[in-house]
């Protein structure tokens, strides 16, 4: 058995509740078995896979809270430092009931790769909640997310760990963070991003993640003879990555034509309103089904449908294993012929093999939204300068980051024989930055 099958079984035997991040690792180990079989004998011997995939800390805690009727509630706080090799660990706090373990894992794990991805120098973490925002009143979300950096404090810092946000951690959250960690320490300090634009957050980080996804989406049609203009575009998700992945793919020419939530999915044939989408999501905080309150025309379905809809490109962008290999097969049928991940590890392997091998240029996640970490990356370069960049300035970075990145993996695949496989190309990228770094930093 190679060196990289040895342990994938033994990391799988060692943590058996943990699918989410035993799918990360295949997808991971697996694309960078050549760079490793060129390699073996001195990775074996610093035993290179066995420390990547072991995180550094994985930390866990009780977070109490009272709601407002006075009742006491329980959350279980995870945050796992998984790599520091080439700079402090970062990565986003998902508050989501589904939260366990292994999902934090999975993201920490695809962390680590896709910071090193971005050229910045930041090592890969994440964190989160089993607490369910949802129908939380504000109240509830400040004694939440207080008790949470009640613990949390004492594990980050600027030159440590800098979390931001993730699923059910906006930039209200990110506030009641950032108060309390500036209540127990007295550290006003760059500890946090994503934080509002009054107290040292980056203008375009809210815009980052969906507009970065864009940049690369189109950098990669480009280099494929392709274009966006004027083609038809399915989002799946609703919220911070699908919104401004929404915006930015309007900006660009194309016409995307959905949207979802948990609940279900809107499929409007006039391209999706954009101020609609923002005033029920980002004001209201409401369901999808207000949309055909906005756009009488729009359809709106229960349950999951987006990938059914005819479309030239995908942007799935709302969670994890949304898009299957059912999935894959009507994108393909229906003519769609670029996939590019906006969600975190949003297509199963299965799916993500089908569309390959059918042709489908395919983006995934730690490269094509890269863009939110890179541009956390530029608020923490902002907050120690003391100094904030405009708009423009911020957006020109991130542009350039993306494109970079994007030739930086497609380069990386044809070194390796892989031409047109971004799979391959992003993990061995992201991994040869960290290993490297980790040969020089000796065992530790
Ligand atoms: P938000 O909480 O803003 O939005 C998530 C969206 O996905 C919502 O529309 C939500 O619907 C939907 N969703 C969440 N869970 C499920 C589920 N189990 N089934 C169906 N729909 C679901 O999160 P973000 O937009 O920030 O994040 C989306 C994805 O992008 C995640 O995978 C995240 O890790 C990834 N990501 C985010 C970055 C960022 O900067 N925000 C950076 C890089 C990656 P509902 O509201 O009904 O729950």
């Amino acid at each position: 058995m190679g060196y990289v099958d040895e342990v994938i079984e033994s990391v799988i035997e060692k943590t058996p509740a943990e699918p989410e991040f035993h799918q990360a690792l295949k997808e991971v180990l697996e694309s960078i078995r050549p760079v490793v079989e060129a390699n073996e004998e001195l990775y074996r011997r610093e035993a290179i896979l066995e420390r990547i995939t072991e995180p550094d800390r994985q930390i866990r805690f009780r977070v109490p809270w009272v709601d407002d009727k006075g009742q006491a509630h329980v959350n279980r706080g995870f945050r796992i430092q998984f790599n520091n090799a080439i700079g402090p660990y970062k990565g986003g706090i998902r508050l989501h009931p589904s939260v366990n373990l292994g999902i934090i894992k999975f993201l920490g794990f695809e962390q680590i790769f896709k910071n090193s991805l971005t050229g910045l120098p930041i090592g890969g973490g994440k964190g989160g909640s089993d607490f369910d925002p949802k129908g939380k009143s504000d109240r509830e979300i400040m004694a939440f997310c207080q008790s949470f950096m009640n613990e949390l404090y004492k594990y980050i810092g600027a030159d440590t760990d800098v979390p931001a946000g993730d699923i059910g951690t906006g930039a209200r959250e990110i506030g009641y963070m950032y108060g309390q960690y500036k209540k127990i320490t007295g550290l006003y300090e760059g500890v946090l991003t994503g934080k509002g634009l009054s107290y040292g957050g980056s203008l375009a980080r809210t815009e980052a993640t969906g507009y970065g996804l864009l940049y690369l989406t189109n950098e990669m049609l480009k280099c494929n003879g392709k274009d966006l203009k004027g083609k038809t575009v399915v989002v799946s998700g609703a919220g911070n990555v699908a919104t401004y992945a929404i915006e930015k793919a309007i900006q660009l020419g194309a016409k995307p034509v959905t949207c979802s939530d948990s609940t279900g999915w809107v499929y409007d044939p006039d391209g999706i309103d954009l101020a609609a989408l923002k005033e029920i999501k980002e004001v209201k905080r409401a369901r999808l089904t207000e949309y055909k309150n906005y756009r009488p025309n729009a359809e709106y379905h229960d349950g999951k449908g987006v990938w059914t809809v005819k479309c030239d490109v995908a942007l799935p962008c709302a969670t994890q294993n949304e898009l299957d290999l059912e999935d894959a097969k009507a994108l393909v049928a229906n003519g769609c012929f670029a996939v590019a991940e906006g969600a975190n590890m949003p297509t199963t392997l299965e799916a993500t093999k089908y569309l390959q091998e059918n042709g489908v240029l395919f983006a995934p996640g730690k490269a094509a939204n890269a863009g939110g970490v890179a541009t956390s990356a530029l608020e923490m370069s902002q907050n120690s300068e003391r100094l904030s960049w405009t708009f423009e300035e911020v957006d020109a970075k991130l542009q350039s980051i993306m494109v970079n990145l994007f030739h930086n993996l497609d380069d990386a695949a044809r070194r390796y024989g892989k031409e047109g496989d971004y799979v391959v190309g992003a993990n061995i990228a992201g991994f040869e930055k960290v290993v490297n770094a980790m040969l020089a930093q000796g065992i530790c």
